[in-house]
C-alpha cells in the first residue's frame, strides 16, 4: 500500500514551523472543500488527507510521533484508495486518534460553558467566636477570571478570532445522505475561536490561581466540622459559565471543661460529699462566661445530671431559636485527708448511722 507522505499532503517541507503548517493548512482546506467542490469525489478526498495531515502535524506531539515512524498512522488503507472512500472511513481515519471526542451526534449548537468547582477551605475558630458568631476573612486559593485578558486567554490589546474554519461553532460538520457527520473542528481544536497571541498571565488559559480573602460570617453557636456556604465565590466558570461555590469547614478548638452535644453543652462540676448530702445552691460555669446558679437537692447522688435550661448553644432559627441547654453533672468529691475534728465528727456519724450500704448489692447477689 502506498504510505502517504504527510507532509506533501500539506506541501509543507518536514522542517515547517507550526505556524506554515497551520497557514499551508487553511489554504488547502479551503481550496478543497467540498462546498467549494460539490460532487468533486477527487477534492472531497484532497479535503480529508489535508484534513488527517494537519490533525497529526498541527500538535507537537503526534507530529513528533509520526517523524519518528509514520507506520502508525495510518489506517486501513484509506488513502491507497481515494477512490473508494466516503465520509464514513473519513469518520474511521479520526476516530483512530481518540482525541476527536463523538464523531457522531455533536451538534456543536452548545459551546462548553461549565460551572466553575466549588471549593472548600478550613476556618479556625476559638471556642467563643463559634459559641458568639464571628466575623473572618479566610485565603481561598481560586481560579479567578485573568484580569489581564479579562478571561478571554488572548494578550491585551487583542482579541480572540472566531475559528474561520467552522464559524465559532467548534464543530465541522456535513450531511451525508440521512446523517450528519461532526468532528471538532482542526482548525481551532475545537474551542471555536483561535488565540493568534496568548496572554502572558494566563498562558491564553483565561483563569489563573491566586489566594483571593473572602469575608465570612460565622454564625453565632457555629459547631465543629459545619460548613457554612457562600454562592458564587468558588472558581470562576469557564467560558462564562457561572462561579462554583465557596464552603467554609469550621474547625472549633476543644474547651478544656465544656463539651458540645448538639445544642447543649455539658460540664462536669465537683460538689463536696457535704454538699451533696445536704443539698446546697453552687454557681456553674457557663459556656459564654460568668455563672449560673444551680440548686443541688439534699441526697444529690455522684453522677447526677441537672440541665439548666437555655444556657447552651444559640440555636439556628430553622432549628427553633433560643439557645441550648447547660447539662451539669454532678461528681461528689471526697476530702482525701481530715482534721483532727472532721475525723471526730465523722466517726460520730457512722455511729449515729446504722445503715448497711451494701444489703442492696447482697440481696441482688442472692447471698
Ligand atoms: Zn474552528
Ligand atoms: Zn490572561
Amino acid at each position: 500500500m502506498e504510505k502517504l507522505d504527510l507532509y506533501k499532503v500539506l506541501e509543507v517541507s518536514k522542517e515547517a514551523s507550526q505556524d506554515e503548517i497551520r497557514r499551508s493548512y487553511r489554504r488547502l482546506a479551503r481550496k478543497f472543500h467540498p462546498d467549494a467542490n460539490p460532487g468533486d469525489k477527487k477534492a472531497e478526498d484532497r479535503f480529508k488527507e489535508v484534513q488527517h495531515a494537519y490533525e497529526v502535524l498541527s500538535k507537537p506531539e503526534k507530529r513528533r510521533e509520526y517523524d519518528e515512524g509514520p507506520r502508525t498512522f495510518f489506517g486501513s488503507g484509506t488513502t491507497g484508495q481515494p477512490a473508494g472512500a466516503g465520509f464514513g472511513d473519513f469518520s474511521d481515519l479520526l476516530g483512530g486518534f481518540g482525541n476527536l471526542g463523538d464523531v457522531f451526534g455533536r451538534t456543536g449548537a452548545q459551546r462548553t460553558q461549565s460551572k466553575g468547582e466549588n471549593v472548600t477551605v478550613n476556618v479556625r475558630l476559638s471556642f467563643k467566636d463559634a459559641l458568639d458568631g464571628v466575623t473572618t476573612r479566610v485565603g481561598v486559593p481560586v481560579e479567578e477570571s485573568c484580569g489581564d485578558c479579562g478571561g478571554t486567554g488572548a494578550a491585551p490589546g487583542t482579541v480572540p478570532r472566531t475559528c474561520p474554519d467552522c464559524g465559532g461553532r467548534g464543530v465541522q460538520s456535513r450531511d451525508q445522505g440521512f446523517f450528519a457527520l461532526s468532528t471538532p473542528c482542526s482548525g481551532c481544536g475545537g474551542e471555536g475561536r483561535i488565540i493568534e497571541k496568548p496572554c502572558k498571565v494566563c498562558g491564553g488559559v483565561g483563569r489563573v490561581r491566586r489566594t483571593r480573602q473572602v469575608k465570612v460570617r460565622i454564625p453565632a453557636g457555629a459547631r465543629d466540622k459545619m460548613k457554612v456556604r457562600i454562592p458564587g465565590r468558588g472558581n470562576a466558570g469557564k467560558s462564562g459559565g457561572p462561579a462554583g461555590d465557596l464552603y467554609v469547614k469550621t474547625l472549633v478548638e476543644k474547651h478544656p471543661v465544656f463539651e458540645r452535644k448538639g445544642d447543649d453543652f455539658v460540664v462536669g462540676v465537683p460538689v463536696s460529699f457535704v454538699e451533696a448530702a445536704l443539698g446546697a445552691e453552687i454557681g456553674v460555669p457557663r459556656p459564654g462566661g460568668g455563672t449560673v446558679k444551680l440548686r443541688l437537692p439534699a441526697g444529690t447522688q455522684d453522677g447526677k445530671q441537672f440541665k439548666v435550661r437555655g444556657a447552651g448553644a444559640p440555636r439556628a432559627k430553622a432549628d427553633g431559636g433560643e439557645r441550648g441547654d447547660l447539662i451539669v453533672r454532678v461528681g461528689v468529691v471526697v476530702p482525701k485527708k481530715l482534721k483532727r475534728r472532721e475525723r471526730e465528727i465523722l466517726e460520730a456519724l457512722a455511729e449515729e448511722r446504722e445503715e448497711d450500704v451494701r444489703e442492696d448489692l447482697f440481696k441482688k447477689v442472692g447471698t
